[in-house]
Order: C-alpha cells, then sequence, then structure tokens
C-alpha cells in the first residue's frame, strides 16, 4: 500500500520521459522536497504502456533521449521498445531519483485552495497538498477507443494498441486493425507473420516514407563508448538534420516534395498490386497528418493473408466487422490502434483553478492554450511537461521536454529567491502567445494541407504543435520571465519585476 506524505513542496504527475527528467533536474539542483505519482507500476510512460509488436521510436534513439544522459549502447538507429523503456529504468537508476516516486497512485483531482496558497490534491492512495504541481500526465497517454456500434457485444477478445494484452495468443487467429496510424503500421507487419488472417481497417491513408534503420556496428558502439564527443557530435548532426524539415511543413509545402517522391516510391517498392497502391495512396499533402516510417508496412499489406479494408465500418457484431457495402468479415481478436486523446487532455476536466473552474472549463471556448505551452492564466502554480501547443511532427519530443523542465525549475529557483508563494502567468501574456502560435498556423500544412488529423481539435484549431523550430522554443523558454508573471505576495521587490 502506498503512503503519501501529507504535504510536499513539488508534486510531479506522471513518470515518463517528462517525469523522469523533472525528478533529476530537482534533485540535481537540491531540491529536498518534490514526489513523482504515476498510476501506472514503473517509470517510462509512454514505454512503459506501448508494448505492442514491432513497438520502436520513430525519431533516431541517439536524438530521442535525455541529452544528460547518452546512451552508447543503442542497438540500432531506431531502437525497440524494451531497449528505450531499459534506457529510462536505468538513468532513473543511475541518478538515484527512484525514491522520489510513488506507483500505483491515480491523481483524481487537483484544486488550488486560494487561502493556503496551495494546490489540495485527492488521489487514489489518499489526500496531500502541494506548493506547486508539475503535469506531465503525456500527450499520448489516455488511449481513445473508437464508437462504433456493437463493439462492446463482440465475442472475441478486444484491446487497444497501448493496452496490449500478451495473453493472447494470436498465432494462427483472425485478427482485425482498426487504424492506419503510427502504432498500427508497426504491429500491422508483426501481426502479417503470424496470424492466419489480418484485416486492415484504414480510414485515411497515411503517407510512409522508408525507414533508414539499421543496426549500428561494433565500432560505431566502440567509438559511442570510448572515443570523446563522436556521439554528441552524431546526435547533434541528426538534430539538425531533422529542423531543416521545418520549413517544409511551415512555410512552404512544396519543399516537401522530395519527402513525397520517396513516400511514392515506397509505395511502389511495396505493393506490387495497382488497386491496392491507388487505395493506399494518401489524397492530402504530405506532412498534414504525422509521416509515418516503414519499410515494411507496405508488403505486409501485399501479403495474402492480408487485407486493406477501405469500406467505412457500419458496425462491429458478436462474431466480426460489416461495412457500409454489407460485408461482414468473421475474426477472433480485434486491435484497435485508434490513438489517444490528444486536444481533450484527460487531467483538464479534473484540475481546478483559482476561480473554481476546470482547465476544460477554461479551456471550452478557445481550445488549450498555455503560456510557452507550461503555464495557464488563473491556475497559480501549475505548470505543464508537453502542455498545449508543444508537440512536433519531425524531431525529438525529449528535446521540447528538457527546455520546458529547464523553465519550470527556473521558476521554483525565483519562486524560493524571492519568496514568492504563487504565480501565474498574465492573461495578456497567454493571449499573444496563443495569437502568434495561431497566426503560424494558418499558413502550416498541417492546416492548409487538406487532411482532418488529431492534431486539430473540433474547432479546426491546431492546439497540440509548435509551429517553429525547436530551437526556437529552447530560445524562448530559455530563461523564467517572471515579469510575464503575477506573483504573489507583492513584496516589494516582486513588484518591481512583475509590474
Ligand atoms: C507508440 C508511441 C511512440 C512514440 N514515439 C515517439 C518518438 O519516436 N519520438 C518522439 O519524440 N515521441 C514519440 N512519442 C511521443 C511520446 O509520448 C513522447 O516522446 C514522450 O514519451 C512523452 O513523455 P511524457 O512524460 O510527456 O508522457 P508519457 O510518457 O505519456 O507519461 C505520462 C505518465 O503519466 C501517467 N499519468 C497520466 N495520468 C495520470 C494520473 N491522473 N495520475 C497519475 N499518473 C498519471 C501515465 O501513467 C504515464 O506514465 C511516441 C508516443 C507513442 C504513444
Amino acid at each position: 500500500m502506498t503512503t503519501l506524505p501529507e504535504h510536499t513542496r513539488v508534486l510531479v504527475i506522471g513518470a515518463g520521459f517528462g517525469g523522469l527528467g523533472m525528478a533529476i533536474k530537482l534533485e540535481e539542483a537540491g531540491f529536498a522536497d518534490f514526489l513523482v505519482v504515476d498510476k501506472g507500476d514503473d517509470v517510462g510512460g509512454t514505454w512503459r504502456d506501448n508494448t505492442y509488436p514491432g513497438a520502436a521510436c520513430d525519431v533516431p534513439s541517439q536524438l530521442y533521449s535525455f541529452s544528460f544522459a547518452l546512451n552508447p549502447d543503442w542497438s540500432r538507429s531506431f531502437s525497440p521498445q524494451p531497449e528505450i523503456q531499459a534506457y529510462l529504468r536505468r538513468t532513473a537508476r543511475a541518478a538515484n531519483v527512484l525514491d522520489r516516486f510513488r506507483f500505483g497512485v491515480d491523481v483524481r483531482d487537483a484544486a488550488w485552495d486560494e487561502e493556503a496558497q496551495r494546490w489540495q490534491v485527492s488521489t487514489s492512495a489518499g489526500d496531500l497538498t502541494a506548493d506547486l504541481l508539475v503535469n506531465a500526465s503525456g500527450a499520448l497517454s489516455e488511449p481513445s477507443l473508437p464508437d462504433i456500434k456493437g463493439i462492446e457485444d463482440f465475442g472475441g477478445q478486444v484491446f487497444h494498441s497501448a493496452r496490449w494484452d500478451h495473453d493472447q495468443e494470436l498465432a494462427g487467429k483472425r485478427v482485425a486493425v482498426i487504424g492506419t496510424g503510427a502504432s498500427a503500421i508497426q504491429i500491422v507487419p508483426e501481426l502479417a507473420k503470424q496470424v492466419a488472417h489480418l484485416d486492415v481497417y484504414q480510414r485515411t491513408a497515411p503517407w510512409v516514407m522508408p525507414r533508414k534503420d539499421r543496426d549500428y556496428t561494433k565500432l560505431e558502439r566502440f567509438a559511442f563508448r570510448h572515443v570523446p564527443g563522436v556521439q554528441r557530435a552524431y546526435r547533434t548532426g541528426i538534430y539538425w538534420g531533422r529542423e531543416c524539415f521545418v520549413p517544409g511543413f511551415t512555410v512552404n509545402p512544396r519543399l516537401a516534395a522530395p519527402a513525397r517522391r520517396m513516400a511514392l516510391e515506397n509505395i511502389e517498392r511495396g505493393i506490387s498490386d495497382p488497386a491496392l497502391r491507388e487505395k493506399v495512396t494518401p489524397h492530402f499533402q504530405i506532412g498534414c497528418k504525422r509521416i509515418l516510417i516503414s519499410n515494411d508496412y507496405y508488403p505486409a499489406l501485399d501479403r495474402d493473408n492480408v487485407d486493406l479494408v477501405t469500406d467505412p465500418i457500419a458496425e462491429v457484431t458478436p462474431t466480426g466487422i460489416r461495412t457500409a457495402d454489407g460485408t461482414e468479415r468473421e475474426i477472433d481478436v480485434l486491435i484497435v490502434a485508434t490513438g489517444f486523446h490528444t486536444t481533450d487532455m484527460p487531467i483538464a476536466a479534473h484540475v481546478k483553478g483559482r476561480d473554481g473552474r476546470t482547465l476544460a472549463d477554461a479551456w471550452r471556448e478557445h481550445g488549450m492554450t498555455a503560456y510557452k505551452g507550461t503555464t495557464v492564466n488563473g491556475f497559480p502554480n501549475l505548470f505543464f511537461i508537453v502542455g498545449p501547443n508543444t508537440g512536433l511532427g519531425h524531431s525529438s519530443m525529449v528535446f521540447i521536454i528538457e527546455s520546458q523542465i529547464a523553465y519550470i525549475l527556473g521558476a521554483v529557483q525565483a519562486m524560493g529567491e524571492r519568496g514568492i508563494t504563487a504565480l501565474e502567468p498574465r492573461a495578456e501574456a497567454q493571449a499573444a502567445w496563443t495569437a502568434d502560435i495561431q497566426r503560424r498556423m494558418r499558413r502550416t500544412v498541417w492546416n492548409t494541407g487538406g487532411c482532418a488529423s488529431w492534431y486539430l481539435d473540433d474547432h479546426g484549431r491546431n492546439t497540440t504543435l509548435w509551429p517553429r523550430t525547436t530551437f526556437k522554443f529552447r530560445e524562448l523558454l530559455r530563461r523564467f520571465d517572471l515579469e510575464r508573471y503575477d506573483a504573489l505576495p507583492r513584496t516589494s521587490d516582486t513588484k518591481e519585476t512583475a509590474a
């Protein structure tokens, strides 16, 4: 049974890259009083939960890792999930922070107590208070289940890709995968090899580029470990290579023409049947939805035991799936690879700010917004890691996460040094930040590329992605800008800087 203290100075929700990185940096900076809670049973977040066959990162591991904990032992360029999860565990152990973590603790509600100037937090393991709350509960953490007629009456097994049921023996079975996003295209090639028959249900064909994946040679791994600067230089090269993609997303989608060509060649190389080629060819601009990478997805669809179904699903029956044209395809197991709650952040309905409104209420009218993707007016001492408009279509989220951690650390330090008990960004600062982002969004491929995607909310606003380079994001968050905040108590010192 997990026990929680009555009070902690900083409470971090989530033990993925975000929460773990925050813990390591708080510890390094000498903070004695902080706690990380997670409803799961281990560190890792995304990489603890996504254990489906074929799970791997789609940003090279050299970049998809902490800058302060490089890993010379990655086995290949895009490492599989078990290696990433092992890396996160190892990093937590090496930093000696695991005693700060409490697992199996589900944060249910958090409410700002204006009188006490702290958060009242209710969890599955009891209540506690915290001066500061860092929400690192993940933007791709809560599975989104499809609302399909009859799905609850299906007689076989149903599970989401992020909650893989490893007790299910799939060899020799008839299986359906709903969805053709980032997880599905990793799962399909693995399933195709073992199941009797696989139906893949596609609503919109994604753009899929070849994946430049290979094992690292012994010599490379030796150099990464023993030759000073080699691994850092390699990582830097990958970083800048990826930043070159940004103009193709944000300035002129025509710059992405070479990528489009490579993706079309990927189809030709992977699929021999012209009708199937036509079905998998997207009809929107490349980059509008997340660009996927795979060498074996198209060949898997081309197999005799795999069907790509593009007729809309009408209903799930007790024994299979019926499409709008009336065809019923019988299956034993249904896997939904339908992504996550993204623009409707689940925790938002449970966090109440200064005036008793929830974050979900505050965001209802204008969509998710946060100053610098990190703080929200009306919600004192609340910080986000991977908050609104911090997601990326081209590079490593760990870069964004580390930028936010440094900014939050700056806030925590400023509060300590100046005796500030509560701070929140000024409404005008947040509004200006958001207006600038939405103005930049107008010409991006995400908004103009002719697709519907999980980047956009119900009103068509892109509240998930960062529309500039990642180095600009880092530059903008380099210093904690107290002058953009209302701070309490208003000592003469803070009045001056916060005025
Ligand atoms: C399959 C998959 C592949 C991906 N591949 C890449 C990639 O290659 N490159 C890349 O840059 N990004 C990738 N991402 C995005 C990835 O989510 C981020 O890179 C990163 O892992 C996010 O870390 P995080 O700490 O913000 O969130 P998460 O890793 O999602 O961790 C959030 C944690 O919060 C916990 N939590 C949530 N709600 C509560 C609550 N109420 N109470 C207590 N605990 C709670 C969860 O249990 C979870 O452990 C991928 C995502 C997925 C799903």
